[in-house]
């Protein structure tokens, strides 16, 4: 056993921080006869993170704690996306789990910035420390079983994705970004979006957008400048189509200066490109006075898992 922390009491525990991510291109294709759509995406974490601490004990089975602001909206059985983690690890290393598993709850849930992709990720990365497990293409093929981002979330950073997106390249992102982050009331569900650019696209309303040449390029430059025009969510009318508020801030934001505003995944979080730290902070004001936003956060990218050995005493 690698990174886990041992206590008096017997117990272990390994604690993961986990960013959320955003697209920086999300290309949706038309929806296959499987259900279905092929995706060409370019994720990036960003600086906000939740904190997954798992804590080995010696009763058999998987519990779950979730705190923060919007914990209860979290589910505490075996539909927790952390646990499934575990469950699913345990199944294809033939082990049999007893942890608890501490989320501390940061990302806007249901908001298009995969926090349940993220939790289960860092539960992946904790219990494959505690257990001993070597980070395998194995790790990487649970990861994809329970979900398209999961697989980035392991180790955040910036990476290509493509089939349903769990296919994932690391690519190279010169430099740091700032962004202004909105989140919203209200969720927004990924597969009602999808079904709205389904619905959309029947009426001949848009289409894949499948190259990202031009985007890797000027990630390679590390200027934001040269990021902002390349910048693409193929879902941003499906969304405001369902979410007609939404226009409204990605406009504002744009009107406030940002060199792009930009729809998270499947939404409702909106993300603005700022060209530095001082200018991302101007804008996040000048943001909140209008009062759209839930919260305005700044924050920075890439961002990348790390995990800690300092986690709070089980209790
Ligand atoms: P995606 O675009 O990947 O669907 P999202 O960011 O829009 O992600 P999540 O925050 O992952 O949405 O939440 C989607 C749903 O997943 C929630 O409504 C919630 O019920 C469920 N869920 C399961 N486990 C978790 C978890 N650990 N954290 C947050 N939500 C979870």
């Amino acid at each position: 056993m690698t990174g886990a922390l041992a206590f008096d009491d017997g117990s272990q525990a390994v604690r993961v921080r986990v960013p959320a991510k955003i697209n920086l291109h999300l290309g949706v294709g038309d929806r296959r006869a499987d259900g279905y759509h092929d995706l060409t995406t370019v994720y990036q974490g960003i600086s906000l993170y939740d904190e997954v601490t798992v804590i080995a004990g010696q009763q058999p089975g998987v519990r779950v704690e979730v705190f923060g602001d919007d914990a209860e909206a979290v589910p505490l059985g075996t539909d927790n996306l952390a646990v499934k983690a575990v469950l699913a690890l345990g199944e294809e290393f033939g082990v049999a789990p007893a942890v608890t598993v501490r989320i501390a709850k940061r990302i806007p849930i249901a908001g298009g910035l995969a926090g349940g992709s993220a939790d289960a990720a860092a539960a992946l990365v904790a219990c494959s420390r505690l257990w001993g497990m070597p980070f395998t293409d194995r790790l990487v093929k649970v990861a994809a079983g329970l979900g398209s981002d999961v697989p980035f979330c392991l180790s955040g950073g910036t990476a290509l994705g493509t089939g349903h997106g769990e296919r994932v390249e690391e690519v190279t992102a010169n430099g740091r970004y700032h962004w202004v982050v909105a989140t919203a009331d209200g969720q927004l569900s990924t597969p009602a979006v999808y079904a709205e650019v389904d619905r959309l696209r029947e009426s001949g309303i848009g289409s894949y957008s499948s190259a990202v040449t031009e985007l890797l390029e000027a990630l390679r430059t590390g200027r934001a400048e040269e990021l902002a025009p390349q910048l693409r969510n193929d879902m941003t009318e499906a969304a405001m189509s369902l979410r007609p508020q939404l226009r409204e801030i990605l406009t504002a934001g744009a009107d406030d200066g940002a060199l792009a505003a930009l729809l998270s995944g499947s939404g409702p979080t909106t993300l603005f490109l700022a060209r530095d730290v001082h200018h991302a902070t101007a804008l996040a004001g000048r943001l909140r006075m209008r009062r759209l936003a839930r919260e305005v956060h700044c924050v920075h990218a890439p961002a990348f898992v790390s995990v800690g050995l300092s986690p709070a005493q089980p209790g």
